[in-house]
């Protein structure tokens, strides 16, 4: 029935000089149109038409989605467009309204790439660099750019909505999806999720920020209860998705599995309705994640449009609470026309014609240019870049040959091919050296057969321990080449949390590997590079002064080899800067005291159906707003790298500080110029934190509350920078009141290269406590915990 306009009408609409409804009347009386399929109408008129033509069943159909079709396993109501994407909406064909198609998600679309074995046609998407990679580059219009690109791969490949960007906290570094999220600040990741989400949309699809909110933990995920004072809850685990939400109105959200004091975030009403939507201004609609929560109805009062990927039982739930009248069919209504608002704008609603070509070649260069810019570079004594007269290099350690370009389960993606370091290297003219390579390809062939299959796609099989190494062999390389790499791995992702040993902290076998090689290359006096290919923080103050360099890659998509390589070689200066704190050990994190929580005592496993959904547990954020630098810098805990950190094979100079006034009224304005003092060009991360005095508010010693970069500096070059605060920039969240306020009294403006390298400020006061913004009272602590206070 969906009907493009015809010649006529849209010679009619343009004569009509009445109002858009009149325009949309007259086609009507033509009796060839619907108002909902005018595109002259109204979005809010063209849902309220479509919502009396459904019935109770098929508005129910809508709010829950069509099942889930798993590769290889059809269980899903209806056939995938897009075989592989995580979900479907349900269709309409009598209205013309088709299924929605919704796939993972933060690297890159996540779809089946072989359909037919028998056939040559490859889905293969672009992996990109993981959400902390992209952070690293505190560089928002690259990450818009990669939205882009992001977008064109959903659009090309016949997607509607991209279940990203992931922007949960960093709350603690066994958190087993960190490589999916951006940071421990909520600023930066706001401010990411915002760039990806305008780059993903301009290509007219849609986005998912999600999980909406304090999944931080992967144990016992779908059960676990958060208790969460108010203040850290604005403050820390809301902020970045208040930010993602006002400055780029993402399409959809979704809720997180886990319960936030004491309720399923999908069950909270307060939560969806009053913060999101009433206070944020949130246009489009909130999904579920995959089988969370445990009462339908409750979620479709709650706010929470539609569930994922949607079981039968969830349908006949919602039909006999609206049937027994515990359940306002109102509310449905409301969430189908939240659904209905965005099917209308998609690209399924719009029949576009996607060509599975999305511009692969483009994409992929993107890739290696962001998976470059996030490169942080945490040491360098002297060891990089290679010089072009370091030709034999040799490569050890199994991360060196067997990259990972991203974690593993929904935020991993099917791409092509991953190009490895060693691979980076030979393609620059930098082959290694050829038997330490063939011994390793064996060894990880051999090692790779023990492995036990892969039961599901999320599956993350065990690593490949580290390959023993003969000391007769290392003084052979040693005396053979001019510098040796080492490249360490690590994978992990969803489902689990990392373990301590052997991933947050190297196994012997791997420190044995870094000792050993850097006395061999020390004791001839070449110089040993470390490669860290992780997704995550891992322990390295133990080790690191064996080695003279080290090059924090992450796990950059499928072109990290080669983007590594661009740093190494000195093509790309490196500018990325930590998102996340490195601590010297994992027990000086203070969420270490109780992550991941305490299972509730004498309760069995919940299982839904077959499927086991982990202990009802607790967990207390008893560190409050403490995380990573707010807690580090202000109890004063040594760090092994701090957040922001990260440096250059340049030098930069910070002018002083320029305050636009010495009082603050609506806003001011600091300015500082930055000098490329060294002999190469690069770039620079400016990074503005705030002091903010503790009357009688408990506060960090110093906040990000703004950053830029700046752009390639060439020797001598300057550029100046200028970062404008605003009333919200200066306030804490004040239980008492529920408002934002900011205390009276001085301010100091700290502007620097990292959270401790702080190399310019000056001062501001504010004469009298300013309320900046009054919310509502609401997400309050479902039991007392004592957190942690400065004071
Ligand atoms: C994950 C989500 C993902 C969804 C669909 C869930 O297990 O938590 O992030 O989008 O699956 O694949």
């Amino acid at each position: 029935m969906k009907k493009l306009l015809t010649p006529i009408f849209m010679a009619l609409m343009v004569a009509c000089s009445q109002s858009t409804e009149i325009a949309y009347r007259d086609l009507n009386q033509n009796g060839t149109m619907e108002t909902y399929e005018n595109p002259e109408a109204s979005l809010d008129q063209r849902v309220a038409d479509i919502i009396p033509r459904l019935s109770l069943e098929e508005k129910v159909s809508l709010v829950v989605g069509t099942g889930m079709n798993l590769p290889g396993m059809m269980v899903g109501e209806i056939e995938d467009k897009v075989p592989g994407a995580a979900g479907n909406t349900r269709p309409f064909p009598a209205l013309g309204i088709p299924s929605m198609v919704l796939a993972d998600g933060p690297a890159g679309l996540r779809i089946e790439p072989i359909r037919d074995s028998t056939s040559s046609d490859r889905f293969y998407c672009t992996a990109f660099p993981v959400a902390t990679v992209l952070s690293s580059t505190w560089d928002l219009d690259l990450v818009e750019q990669v939205g882009k690109a992001m977008g064109n791969e959903v659009k090309e490949y016949g997607a509607d909505v991209l279940l990203a960007p992931a922007m949960n906290i960093h709350r603690n570094p066994r958190a087993g999806r960190n490589f999916e999220y951006f940071s421990e600040d909520p600023l930066l990741s706001g401010k990411m999720a915002a760039a990806i989400v305008n780059g993903i949309e301009s290509y007219g699809v849609g986005t998912s920020i999600k999980h909406f909110v304090a999944n931080n933990q992967e144990t016992n995920r779908m059960t676990v209860n958060a208790t969460i004072s108010e203040r850290a809850m604005r403050e820390i685990y809301l902020r970045g998705f208040e930010i993602a939400i006002k400055e780029a109105q993402p399409w959809t959200v979704m809720s997180s599995y886990n319960k936030v004091n004491g309720v399923y975030t999908s069950q909270n009403s307060e939560l969806l309705n009053t913060v999101l939507r009433d206070e944020w201004g949130f246009e489009g609609f909130v999904m579920t994640d995959w089988f969370a929560g445990d009462d339908a109805a409750q979620q479709m009062r709650a706010g929470n449009d539609m569930l994922m990927p949607g079981r039968p039982e969830q349908r006949e739930e919602i039909i006999s609470a609206v049937q027994d009248g515990s359940l306002d069919e109102k509310v449905i209504d409301t969430n189908v026309g939240h659904i209905l608002k965005i099917v209308l704008q998609s690209p399924s609603f719009a029949g576009y014609e996607y060509s599975d070509q999305p511009d692969m070649r483009a994409n992929s260069d993107l890739a290696r240019r962001a998976a470059a810019e996030g490169i942080v570079l945490l040491k360098n004594e002297m060891a990089l870049p290679v010089q072009s007269e370091q030709k034999k290099i040799a490569a050890f350690g199994v991360g060196s040959y067997d990259f990972i370009a991203g974690g593993s389960g929904s935020g991993d993606v099917n791409e092509a091919y991953t190009v490895s370091l060693v691979e980076g290297l030979e393609k620059a003219g930098y082959p290694v050296d050829n038997t330490l390579k063939g011994d390793y390809e064996a060894y990880i062939v051999t090692e790779k057969a023990k492995l036990p299959k892969k039961e599901f796609f999320f599956t993350l099989l065990p690593p490949i321990p580290e390959m023993a190494l003969e000391d007769a062999k290392l003084k052979e390389m040693a005396d053979q080449s001019d510098v040796a790499f080492i490249g360490l791995s690590r994978n992990s992702g969803e489902f689990q949390d990392r373990e301590l040993a052997g991933d947050f902290y190297l196994t012997a076998a791997e420190k044995d590997m870094i000792k050993k090689v850097s006395d061999a290359y020390h004791s001839v006096d070449k110089k040993v590079v470390m490669v860290l290919n992780i997704g995550n923080v891992i322990e390295t103050a133990s080790w690191r002064d064996q080695v003279d360099a080290i090059v924090l890659a992450w796990q950059g998509g499928q072109e990290a080899g080669h983007a590594l390589t661009d740093v190494l070689l000195g093509k790309v200066n490196p500018s990325g800067k930590l998102p996340t704190t490195f601590p010297v050990v994992y027990e000086d994190t203070k969420s270490a005291e109780n992550f991941p929580g305490e299972n509730l005592p004498g309760v069995e496993q919940i299982m839904m159906g077959p499927m086991p959904m982990g202990y009802p547990s607790q967990v207390n954020y008893e560190e409050g707003i403490y995380i990573g630098y707010r807690y580090f810098g202000t109890f004063d805990v040594p760090v092994a790298y701090p957040f922001g950190f990260g440096i250059s094979y340049t030098s930069f100079d910070y002018s002083e500080v320029k305050l636009s006034g010495s009082d603050f009224s609506e806003e001011i304005t600091a300015t500082v110029t930055i000098t490329n003092t060294g002999e190469l060009a690069g770039k620079e991360v400016v990074q503005l934190y705030l002091a903010a005095p503790d009357k009688n508010l408990d506060k960090p010693s110093k906040e990000l509350r703004a950053f830029d970069k700046t752009g390639l500096l060439t020797p001598g070059a300057s550029e100046t920078i200028s970062f404008t605060l605003k009333a919200r920039d200066l306030a804490s969240y004040d239980e008492s009141q529920t408002a934002w306020v900011a205390e009276a009294g001085e301010y100091t403006v700290q502007i620097g290269s990292s959270s401790e390298n702080i190399n310019a400020s000056a001062t501001f006061s504010l004469a009298k406590d300013l309320i900046v913004e009054k919310v509502n009272k609401v997400l309050v602590a479902d039991q007392e915990i004592t957190e942690l206070s400065s004071k």
